[in-house]
């Protein structure tokens, strides 16, 4: 079993063709900018958005414990009328999993795609995420992992095997400032990234654009140089910073740190670094 937090259909950003994405509930990193701060706990929690609430105080008659001393049973979830309650995280075994995966088998063939596991950080949950890439392959789909790769590097050795490409984001260079953004330093993630692309398996690297942090021109001719030295990923996609999560952290009782989207002309400067 594992928990995971959403299985989404039809995603066209997550690798090629058609693909389903397997988001696991949980990760090691927290990054100040994430646009799903629900997948960081492992564990389910329930999500409330006050903006969705018409305060008719079904959740309250329907909870079997009460609201304060919440077991994360999700019964108000089933009842509220608004969705302004939703129960985050759910345990799945590989078959229901693969019952999902499955249903839309015929457009990954017709499109190139296949299926990505996500999170969260899906390393996380290794034995399952095995499990479930080697039920992949016995089916013929294509698989891609997702991971920011802070993880050690045997997890990689495993599912190497059954991993047809790996989507591995990468910050920033200075492992001070990574470890202030993102709660940990980033040597173990770097020296992950070097020994992956020495291997035969395709990476594409993923760096999210979040000014202040790593915007400049300085930092990315710093990544580029990192590849010039130890080998090209087949792809290197920026992703630009948005705030389309920002709601989800008040449904979690955080606060979100909020930056300002990089704009188009800084993007394209940046990006040229890397053409
Ligand atoms: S998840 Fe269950 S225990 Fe928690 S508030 Fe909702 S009904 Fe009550
Ligand atoms: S059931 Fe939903 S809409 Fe009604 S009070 Fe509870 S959270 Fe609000």
């Amino acid at each position: 079993m594992a928990i995971l937090f959403d299985i989404i259909r039809n995603s066209y950003v997550d690798g090629p063709g058609i693909r389903t994405t397997v988001f696991f509930k949980g990760c090691n990193l927290s990054c100040a900018w994430c646009h799903n701060p629900e997948s960081q706990s492992g564990k389910p929690q329930i999500m409330f958005y006050s903006n969705k609430c018409i305060g008719c105080g079904t959740c309250k008659k329907k909870c079997p414990h009460g609201l304060e001393a919440c077991e994360l049973c999700g019964t108000c979830s089933l009842y509220c009328p608004t969705d302004a309650r939703q129960l985050c995280g759910k345990e799945y075994t590989v078959e229901e999993v693969m019952k999902e995966i499955l249903k839309d088998r015929s457009f990954y063939d017709a499109s190139g795609g296949g299926v990505t596991f996500s999170g969260g950080e899906c390393m996380l949950q290794i034995d399952f995420l095995e499990e479930l890439l080697k039920a992949c392959k016995q089916n013929g789909i294509h698989t891609a992992v997702d991971t920011a790769g802070h993880v050690p590097y045997e997890y990689f050795e495993r599912i190497l095997p059954y991993t047809d490409l790996f989507l591995y984001d990468v910050k920033c260079m200075d492992s001070t400032r990574h470890r202030q953004y993102t709660s940990v330093g980033n040597e173990r993630i770097l020296e992950n990234l070097k020994q992956l692309l020495q291997t035969d398996r395709p990476v594409w690297v993923r760096i999210p654009v979040i000014p202040t942090v790593n915007d400049s021109v300085k930092e990315m001719t710093e990544i580029r140089a990192f590849f010039e030295t130890y080998g090209k990923p087949e792809k290197i996609e920026l992703l630009p910073y948005h705030a389309m999560g920002e709601h989800k952290y008040a449904a979690i009782g955080k606060k979100a740190h909020v930056f300002i989207a990089p704009d188009e002309e800084n993007l394209n400067q940046l990006r040229d670094i890397f053409s």
